[in-house]
């Protein structure tokens, strides 16, 4: 287990590169280490300027995490965010050549798992955790979501997904320390529904979205032209629906992979409180916007 009561940052730099989901552009990263105290920062590259990954420079929340400051923007930073808080990383610098991070398979698999292979950083300085003297709640009375941020003597968050789908139904996903984040919570990919899919391929919203990086599920009944036709558009015929419900484009890694996403977003968007928090979180129905609000009102009561 790495040393949690030292700070923590990378052992060298990373680079990635490769499709945003939600712009489809191609953007190259480099996450680096960084000094004790300093926190999570992203650089964007052409603006030049330096975006604290905190919830107050939280901008737009539709469908991923987009960070702005200054005329400048990073969008989907939940999955890097997510790793961050996994592998218990306190100071890091992304620079970002590019308007998106980079979705690779989906999960946050590819960065989790280049980090873990050297190991860690230890710092000199004590990590700060911020502690949680009282109980914050939020609720989004239209879909029935919440969040509930309680005090504790370590780290857990506990997702309940009800997806009120056929093919997902309702999931439970749970971590803590105890729990290996790069097999079991990084591996897990994120997945579109097949109706979405096809309303936002036919918009030109989805362009980085072919079915390599993400998992398909096709709630409602389709026909077969209909799936072949779309397989054809996205370069990939021959998919088909398995009788799971999911497209045959991916092998789930595990049956409750959907709900266990859940739990890596909002992980991410949670870090963006502004460091590690001692607390027990408990979500149902999470989703970017609840998510950041919660993490922007944990950020307010911290900063007390
Ligand atoms: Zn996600």
């Amino acid at each position: 287990m790495p040393n949690y009561m030292k700070q923590q940052t990378l052992k060298k730099e990373y680079k990635f590169e490769g499709k945003g989901l939600h712009t489809g552009a191609y953007s190259r990263i480099c996450i680096k280490p960084a000094a004790p105290g300093s926190g999570i920062s992203f650089i964007s590259v052409e603006k030049g300027v330096e975006i604290p990954a905190l919830a107050e420079n939280v901008s737009n929340t539709a469908r991923c995490t987009l960070l702005s400051k200054d005329g400048a923007s990073v969008s989907t930073v939940e999955h890097l965010m997510s790793v961050f808080a996994g592998l218990g990383i306190d100071n890091a610098i992304v620079e970002v050549d590019g308007p998106e991070i980079p979705i690779l398979d989906g999960s946050a698999r590819y960065y989790a798992e280049a980090i873990v292979k050297d190991g860690l950083q230890v710092q000199g300085a004590k990590r700060r955790y911020y502690e949680m003297k009282e109980s914050v709640e939020l609720r989004h009375e239209p879909t029935g979501s919440w969040v509930l941020v309680e005090p504790a003597d370590h780290f857990s968050i506990h997702v309940t997904s009800d997806f009120n789908s056929r093919v997902l139904g309702v999931q439970k996903a749970h971590w803590d320390n105890s729990v290996d984040y790069v097999s079991q919570i990084a591996v897990c990919r994120t997945f579109v529904f097949f109706h979405d899919v096809q309303h936002l391929v036919s918009m030109g919203l989805v362009k980085g979205g072919d079915v390599d990086n993400a998992i398909v599920v096709v709630e409602r009944p389709v026909a077969p032209e209909v799936v072949a036709e779309m397989a054809e558009k996205i370069g990939r015929p021959g998919l088909t629906v398995l009788p799971s419900g999911y497209l045959s484009n991916i092998k789930l890694n595990f049956l409750d992979e959907c709900g266990r996403h859940k739990l890596l977003d909002l992980m991410g968007d949670m870090m963006l409180c502004g460091g590690h928090i001692r607390a027990r979180i408990s979500a149902y129905k999470p989703g970017h916007t609840i998510n950041t609000d919660t993490a922007k009102a944990v950020q307010a009561i911290l900063s007390l």
